[in-house]
């Protein structure tokens, strides 16, 4: 490996490229004019800015607020740059890095592309629509698991198994009744007492004590999770997310920076916390829901008692309910669901008795995750 490496200085004033020579020390470059001069450069205070991929010239700078710059060729460099500084060199692209990195912004590089494309064409909403069918399932999966740890800590959920099994019965009552549907429905119950439901991507329905709590009937509950079910199967959640997640990206290829990948995810995570989805997916998943219902016998009227109860409840859509905050316009869905629920099911399904639920619905006030029952619950 040379010790000494041609090439060009600018002073940051002007345009001239000086040929230089470029030495290496355990603490700076040194870099020798052709009269002999030497300019040393602390290697923390140098920035990379080029060079991180194969063949590409390497460019460094120094000072601000009109930079220096060194640039030169020699791919053997930035190893014997990592070499020679040590701890110091954390500045300078590691080549030995290169393939994940590489592989990163290709990944990143041909979704922005598509991004860009369809960003002109349809708009965010629409690119989302687009990729969201494309997205595997176990992506979907994952993403769903990694936001439901952050929403739902283990110790957070109430595991009460009796009560669970009954409530998941219901659920999956609603989820045979899609049996071509690749995901897999899964109920975690919270134990806060905000009045709240929500669906996570690929499978995943969390409902808050609260939310539990304020349903008088168990066709109520299902009513609610068979509009949850499908923001799931209709992809709302996902769409919503790579709709963060692709603005998050544009933000990357602004920056440069595509190696922030897991913050992506973290970032998803935290707006799924507050997910609200449009006017249109809202609808969707009312009339769907309610289509649902009806398969399955359910009196679909159920579903709009359930949201006269959230709005007698906080008649001014105010945010109280976390529930009417992100589902708005109470008045008109009720208004809408009351049109389409006019023909209820000749002998409607009564899943408990309203005694049974009413103990059912207790479900927190008997468990929650801390018991070593609960440890085990969880880990299933
Ligand atoms: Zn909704």
């Amino acid at each position: 490996m040379p010790s000494l490496w041609q090439g060009f200085y600018l002073d940051g004033r002007s345009a001239t490229r000086h040929p230089v020579s470029i030495q290496l020390t355990t603490a700076a470059l040194h870099i020798v004019k052709a009269d002999g001069h030497t300019i040393r450069w602390p290697y923390s205070e140098i920035v990379q800015t080029h060079g991180a991929y194969e063949g590409e010239q390497i460019r460094l700078e120094y000072g601000a607020p009109l930079p220096q710059t060194v640039i030169l060729q020699d791919s053997t460099f930035l190893a014997a740059i990592q070499q020679i500084s040590g701890s110091s060199a954390t500045p300078f692209h590691n080549p030995r890095q290169r393939p994940l990195r590489l592989r990163l912004t290709i990944l990143a590089g041909m979704v922005l592309l598509g991004m860009m494309g369809g960003f002109y064409m349809w708009g965010i909403p629409g690119l989302a629509k687009l990729v969201a069918p494309h997205i595997p399932v176990s992506w979907e999966e994952q993403l769903g698991m990694s936001v439901l740890e952050q929403i739902a800590p283990s110790e957070k959920r109430c595991v009460d198994q009796t009560r669970l099994a009954a409530l998941e019965s219901i659920v999956a009552r609603l989820s045979r009744a899609v049996p071509d549907s690749p995901y897999r429905i899964r109920l975690t119950v919270v134990n806060r007492p905000t009045v709240n439901a929500f669906a996570l991507p690929g499978g995943q329905v969390v409902v808050f004590r609260g939310l539990l709590e304020a349903t008088e009937t168990p066709e109520q509950f299902a009513s609610v999770l068979a509009h949850e079910l499908q923001h799931i199967y209709k992809q709302h959640s996902t769409r919503s997310l790579i709709e963060q997640a692709s603005t998050s990206l544009l933000i990357a290829a602004a920056t440069g920076d595509f190696t922030g990948g897991v913050a992506y995810g973290i970032e998803g995570a935290r707006v799924l916390g507050v997910l609200r989805y449009s006017r249109l997916h809202e609808g969707e998943a009312d009339r769907e829901g309610l289509r649902l219902l009806q398969a399955v016998g359910i009196d679909p009227a159920e579903m709009v008692a359930f949201y006269q109860i959230m709005q007698a409840q906080h008649p001014h859509d105010d945010a109280a309910s976390s529930y009417l905050s992100t589902h708005p316009d109470t008045s008109d869905r009720i208004e809408k669901l009351t049109a389409l629920a006019v023909a209820p099911p000749p002998h409607p399904v009564k899943l408990f008795s309203l005694e049974e639920w009413k103990e059912l619905r207790s479900l927190c006030q008997h468990s929650v995750a801390s018991s070593p029952h609960a440890a085990m619950d969880s880990s299933q």
